[in-house]
């Protein structure tokens, strides 16, 4: 779950790259950021930076794309510290629809999404776990 949530993050800090690149013209500021993404690998898609360690975002837009010391100044009491940990961050779109006919024939299959391996469907837990938790 805890991947799942950083997941989603990285692809919203994505979207905001993308964002912040079309509209490049805005120049970085020095007032602190409201979140920064450190230590990551950032594919910006732009010709004059294509790779970048850290990203700044103040409300819904990426104030600076640069190195881990640069987007640290950025840093203030109240700021979230996002570590990427290595991981890559791209621009993009993430599309999450659902095909109606396909979508709701599969409410009537058993949800495997998330399952570690075919003996354990995500949420059940191993017989001995059950049995020492119950009352
Ligand atoms: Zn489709």
């Amino acid at each position: 779950m805890k991947n799942y949530a950083l997941r989603l993050v990285l692809q919203m800090l994505a979207l905001m790259i993308g964002a912040y690149l079309l509209s490049h013209a805005q120049s970085p500021s020095t007032a602190p950021a409201d979140t920064i993404v450190l230590h990551g690998r950032v594919y910006t898609e732009s010709a004059k930076q294509p790779w970048a360690q850290a990203v700044a975002i103040r409300g819904a837009r990426i104030v600076a794309v640069g190195s881990d010391a640069e987007i640290e100044k950025l840093c203030a009491p109240g700021t979230k510290i996002i570590d990427a940990a290595g991981r890559l961050v791209l621009p993009g779109f993430v599309d999450s629809h659902i095909h109606f006919l396909d979508g709701s024939l599969s409410l009537a299959r058993v949800n495997l999404e998330g399952a570690r391996d075919a003996g354990r469907p995500n949420g059940a837990r191993p017989a001995a776990a059950c049995r020492s938790s119950s009352s």
